[in-house]
């Protein structure tokens, strides 16, 4: 058996169940994506049929995604200590039921792969590898397994390269938690809507419930300075999710469709916008504030 499956075993003690759907997930993400790419069609009709809803919940309670900035993931992505913080505190950054610990042990030991989604909505824009696993438990197993994703080690800066020549082209950044990869976060994505099995999923399940969704908020919204702002329409263009409008001239925000990618603020040739951090919505994953409030010493 490979050091990293043995690192993986470990990890799940005696929730067999979860290592298995752990090892087919990643030795096998393709496939795993395609079945979920074939379902989803088919949940797109049900949304009339509300009682989905628990389906999606429970799906979603085990494996969901937190939204992070720009700032954010910069920060994740140079991290040179170990971060541990595993209490129910951390449902205020990732308010969900079961996979919430926040884990980054040897972060700059990173894997990239290609991002199975993009393969099966044939992503045209993007072909490298634009899926990160952060530490070395989880890296080294797409190193052993993700040989067919073309899995390969890459440096923090190497990563951020990527991740900032991606978000030019308007892809957002999410941290991913799973209960079968033991609850805590390992893998940074960079997804676009029209590509992301999660996204796309969100987006249909939110006509079941406005709140059922796999994505939670990065816990930023948005302020636009009305002096700066030019009213171009480029902020309008660039959200995905809704959330600007330009009405008879005048540019409107509604904060509860802002999932705080910060795109909008990146495109902004003026700068007239920026992010803050929104009592009202989940804490962000900022690695500062986690050291601060969150982790455990
Ligand atoms: S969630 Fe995003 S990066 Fe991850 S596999 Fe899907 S599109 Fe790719
Ligand atoms: S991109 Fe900037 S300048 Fe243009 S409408 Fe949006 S906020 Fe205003
Ligand atoms: S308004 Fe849209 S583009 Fe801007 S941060 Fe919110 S979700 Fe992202």
């Amino acid at each position: 058996m490979k050091e990293s499956t043995r690192i993986m075993l470990k990890k799940h003690g005696w929730r067999i169940d979860r290592f298995i759907h752990n090892y087919i997930y990643f030795a096998f993400y393709y496939p795993y994506v395609k079945i979920v790419q074939l379902v989803l069609p088919l949940a797109g009709l049900l949304t009339w049929f509300k009682p989905l809803s628990v389906v999606g919940d429970f799906v979603f309670s085990r494996y969901h995604s937190k939204v992070i900035s720009v700032g954010d993931t910069q920060k994740i992505f140079s991290l040179n200590e170990d971060i541990t913080a595993i209490s129910e505190k951390n449902k205020r950054i990732i308010p969900m039921k079961y996979a919430f610990k926040i884990l980054f042990k040897e972060a700059d030991y990173i894997a990239a792969m290609d991002c199975p989604c993009k393969k099966a909505y044939n992503d045209k824009v993007v072909t490298e590898p634009s899926c990160f696993a952060l530490g070395k438990g989880l890296a080294s197993f797409w190193l052993d397994h993700g040989q067919k994703y073309h899995a390969r080690k890459v440096t923090q800066k190497e990563a951020l390269d990527t991740i900032n020549k991606l978000r030019k082209l308007g892809y957002i950044n999410q941290a991913f938690f799973k209960v079968a990869t033991g609850g805590s976060t390992g893998v940074i994505c960079t997804c676009h809507p029209d590509t992301c099995v999660s996204l796309k999923a969100s987006a249909i399940t939110k006509k079941i419930h406005p709140y059922l969704s796999q994505n939670i908020e990065s816990g930023y919204s948005v302020q636009c300075d009305t002096k700066k702002c030019k009213k171009c329409g480029t902020c309008v263009k660039t959200c995905h999710f809704g959330a600007i409008k330009m009405v008879n001239g005048i540019r409107t925000y509604n904060k509860d469709l802002c999932l705080g990618c910060e795109l909008c603020v990146e495109n902004c040739a003026q700068n007239a916008l920026s992010l803050y951090v929104d009592p009202v919505k989940a804490v962000p994953l900022d690695i500062d504030l986690v050291k601060k409030e969150f982790a455990n010493r």
